[in-house]
């Protein structure tokens, strides 16, 4: 299908205007296609070699209304680094409708209702970071929202320093938060609030709708699915960095990237935001705040469903995230049938990691290959004994395995990333695209969607993080 057949519905609007604000995007100069991910295309039913830059520059400039398109700004509260904030709503972003399931929207296109004193943009860096750190989220197999296409504008945008401005398109299966229920639970509308309720049923759980206890099944599918994705965050060394409820997806996947990091070398209290001096959003944290963030959810939903069963849901939380969690780490180690001494092997593993500054990508993937030699292992810690001592461990529970090197060889190489878009390899490509050279956007694009694949031109980012790059914070002006 061409982009101009492509019809859009907007069934958030059936709701009524409290849920929402309509409100066109404001178009930006001279916008310019950085680059269009052929994937994300085809979720909408569009043939990408149909698509043409300058139409592709209309859509994201908000220039080109598809059929049935009625853009609007949702509306939304959240708990920002554990204060409530009672409205907060998309300040920078605004939704064009929803086509095959998928619901797009513009990050970056002009004020809303909801911008407070914010200029309602988005800068290139930032974009080219959340576009392509959802395709390679989504290439690891992590839930997540996913990204059509991105441009860059002669518009500056002032940030800590001038920016380009630019503008990303989103797409999601549904774009309520957390802190959607949170807006009408704390402004005592309950009415509003259950309303939300069975649209988030029907959207995206419509096999619990007109079932017994519809709400309380739909929670506890949110408490599942977030300690999972947290379990596959931890287990690629992934730290969100802006965990706010108001960025938690009410449908359990990952969304609104900021100073996100995949750390580089091991460190269990990694902050990768500049503004977060506590620490709550470190790496460590992540799995305690998930369950923060699911109790005030469950605060929020409390109206409609008892508060004791909400709980008893909650409470399986820890179990969903150490089993997830355990089966993930298992994979990554080759650990073919589990062993009640594994939960020990893999945190003093962690430990070595930490201690010895190994960079986690890297070494998880020449461990895919080990043999019993481990000269190159050795060579990537600073504290080799420790990790020769782990690897004494690690050979005798490796005795206990069923099935054959080679076996475990081809299994561990699809699981453990040989490409994960780190930083330092992000800044490069945004470097480059700052002067107008999409290339390496492109070309990361193409590692984001194939991690595990050897990719012989790219080898020096599969590699350890040279030291000035390491584990660095960003800020979350974006
Ligand atoms: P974030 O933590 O980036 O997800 O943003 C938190 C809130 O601030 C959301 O309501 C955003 O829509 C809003 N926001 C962030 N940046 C801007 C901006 N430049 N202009 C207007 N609103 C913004
Ligand atoms: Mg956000």
């Amino acid at each position: 299908m061409k982009l101009s057949n492509l019809t859009l519905s907007t069934p958030y609007l059936s709701l009524d205007p409290i849920f929402y604000h309509e409100v066109a995007p404001t178009p930006l100069k001279n916008p310019k296609l950085v680059s269009l991910n052929p994937e994300a295309a085809k979720l909408l039913g569009i043939d990408p070699s149909h698509l043409t830059d300058a139409e592709l520059e209309k859509l994201l400039n908000g220039t080109l209304l598809l059929k049935g398109s009625r853009p609007y700004a949702m509306c939304y509260a959240g708990h920002q680094f554990g204060y409530y904030v009672q409205r907060l709503g998309d300040g920078r972003a605004i939704n064009l409708g929803c086509a095959n399931g998928w619901n797009l929207q513009l990050k970056g296109s002009g004020q809303t209702l909801y911008s407070r004193q914010g200029d309602g943009r988005a800068v290139l860096r930032s974009s080219i970071r959340e576009y392509l750190i959802s395709e390679a989220m989504h290439g690891l197999g992590i839930p997540t929202s996913r990204a059509l296409a991105i441009i860059s504008s002669d518009e500056s945008v002032a940030r800590e320093k001038w920016e380009r401005g630019a503008i990303v398109l989103r797409l999601s299966p549904s774009w309520i938060r957390f802190g959607s229920f949170e807006y009408f639970f704390h402004t005592n509308k309950h009415k509003e609030l259950e309303r939300l309720a069975d649209f988030l049923l029907q959207e995206s759980f419509p096999q619990f709708v007109g079932s017994e206890n519809a709400y309380l099944k739909m929670y506890a599918e949110i408490v599942q699915r977030t300690a999972q994705m947290i379990a596959q965050w931890q287990s690629v060394g992934f730290n969100h960095g802006v965990m706010n409820t108001d960025n938690m997806s009410a449908i359990g996947i990952t969304i609104d990237y900021g100073p996100f990091a995949f750390m580089d070398t091991f460190e269990s209290g990694y902050i990768c935001n500049h503004t977060d001096a506590q620490g709550r959003y470190s790496y460590d944290n992540q799995p305690r705040i998930g369950y923060w963030n699911l109790e005030r959810l469950a605060h929020a939903l409390s109206p409609l469903i008892p508060t004791e069963k909400l709980q008893l849901e909650l409470d399986k939380y820890g179990d969903y995230f150490t089993t997830r969690l355990m089966e993930l780490l298992r994979d990554k180690l080759g650990l073919d049938i589990p062993n009640e001494n594994d939960s020990d092997l893999l945190r003093s593993l962690f430990t070595v990691m930490e201690n010895g500054r190994i960079d986690m990508t890297p070494f998880f993937r020449i461990l895919s290959r080990y043999d019993g030699n481990r000269e190159t292992l050795l060579s990537m810690t600073l504290a080799p004994n420790q990790l020769n001592e782990w690897c004494d461990r690690y050979d005798e529970r490796l005795n206990l395995n069923t099935s054959s090197v080679e076996e475990r060889h081809k299994h561990m190489l699809r699981t453990n990333p040989k490409y994960v878009l780190k930083n330092y390899i992000l800044q490069e490509a945004i470097d480059a695209a700052e002067k107008d050279d999409f290339t390496l956007v492109n070309d990361l694009l193409m590692l984001a969607q194939n991690p595990y694949d050897e990719h012989n031109k790219f080898e020096r980012y599969a590699g350890v993080t040279p030291q000035q790059h390491t584990n660095l914070k960003l800020s979350c002006s974006s």
